[in-house]
């Protein structure tokens, strides 16, 4: 059971920034667990204390049950691929996946020699044994043709499928992922995480990983831990925090184009006010809530309707995404982006009425500095 639980876990550094306070997660067995939010946001930290690579200053971190918070990082049986693969220069590939298994094997064999006659069969076996796990990483990360060649003479995206090869012979409790395909060109950094997908449901292992795109976060996490500035703001499933997002940071960062924000007044009727407009909110949205309020609409929930309905803008710019269109609009100095089906056409500079579509991505937040939902349709 490789389970991993934070309860109340922080990390203050010296010199006093607190990076991370009062996370509390339980990652079960198996999981695939996605840190995301902006850079700064403390994501790293975390991982790093997981891993034990940085001392927490609060709370605790469990692994299989037991707190690790003084065991060392390489007691903790984890795995840690990093965005800049840090393999070793002057070995070949085929060195690079065995060295550290290599190395505990030479220290176990050491007490062995002292404590059994036989221990040269062991060592062999030990070999044998070592060399099964690497040639079987090879195949399923497909590197099997580079085993002979030196780190020098591979592609950014084969360096990196060996600093995970590492990762993978030593077939750890728990897999911990710092940005590893940041330095991958798009085309490859998509190839790869389909490829990571597939290697989690070979391998079934806990997986802890880490990014600031929140896009590979949704496609990869089977939860994600949305995070700003240091604090845990939502923790689901990735259509839950796209559908239902806790609040205006969690919208706004999730989703691209990003979520449009207009804020307005809301009163008893269901009607939305801003400083030039006015819309009637459905019930579903506007019940029980009057008020300064936050109303953030989706672009794809934001669509051209009838003129005089919805709210008045100039059409700054079209911009052509092949089966759809993003439109960049302008209502009352406030930027909003509508996102259409390509079939239509539009001008540039033209007038454009546009209006919410409930049920489609539309929310109405607090106008505070939390930006609590307060409905979602
Ligand atoms: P992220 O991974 O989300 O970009 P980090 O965990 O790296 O964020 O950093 C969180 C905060 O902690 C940032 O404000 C960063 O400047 C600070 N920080 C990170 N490492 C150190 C350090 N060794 N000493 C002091 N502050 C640090």
């Amino acid at each position: 059971m490789a389970e991993v639980v934070l309860e109340k876990a922080g990390k203050t550094y010296p010199g006093g920034v607190r990076a991370v306070e009062g996370f509390d997660l339980r990652i079960a067995d198996g999981e695939f667990v996605v840190l995301v939010g902006p850079s700064g946001c403390g994501k790293s930290t975390t991982l790093r204390m997981i891993a034990g690579l940085e001392e927490i200053t609060e709370g605790s971190i469990s692994i299989a049950g037991a707190v690790v918070n003084d065991v060392h990082a390489r007691d903790r049986d984890i795995a840690m691929v990093f965005q800049n693969y840090a393999l070793y220069p002057h070995m070949t590939v085929e060195r690079n996946l065995s060295f550290g298994l290599m190395r505990r094997r030479v220290h176990r064999s050491r007490l062995r020699a002292l404590l059994s006659s036989d221990y040269r069969t062991a060592m062999r076996e030990e070999s044998a044994a070592i060399d099964l796990r690497v040639s079987e990483a090879a195949r399923m990360l497909g590197i099997t043709d580079l085993l002979d060649r030196q780190p020098r003479a591979l592609s950014g995206g084969q360096r990196q499928r060996v600093a995970l090869g590492r990762a993978l012979v030593r077939a750890p409790q728990v897999f911990l992922f710092d940005e590893p395909l940041s330095n991958l060109d798009a085309k490859l950094r998509v190839e790869m995480r389909t490829e990571l997908r597939v290697l989690h449901r070979q391998l079934n292992s806990t997986m802890v990983y880490v990014t600031h795109d929140q896009e590979e976060a949704m496609t990869l996490g089977d939860r994600l831990v949305v995070m700003n500035e240091g604090v845990v703001q939502q923790i689901d499933a990735p259509t839950r925090i796209y559908s239902h997002p806790v609040n205006r940071f969690v919208a706004g960062f999730v989703g691209t184009p990003s979520m449009n924000f207009l804020e307005g007044t809301l009163d008893a009727q269901g009607v939305f006010a801003t400083d030039d407009s006015t819309i009637e909110l459905p019930s579903e949205l506007s019940t029980g809530h009057r008020g300064p309020v936050v109303l953030g609409v989706r672009p794809g929930a934001l669509q051209p309707c009838e003129e005089g309905r919805g709210w008045k803008c100039h059409l700054a710019a079209v911009e052509h995404l092949g089966d759809r269109v993003d439109l960049v609009l302008e209502h009352c100095g406030m930027q909003l982006v509508s996102r259409v089906e390509s079939s239509r056409s539009f001008q540039e500079g033209a007038t454009l009425w546009v209006e919410p579509k409930v049920g489609e991505g539309v929310h109405l937040f607090e106008r505070s500095k939390e930006g609590r939902t307060l409905a979602s349709a």
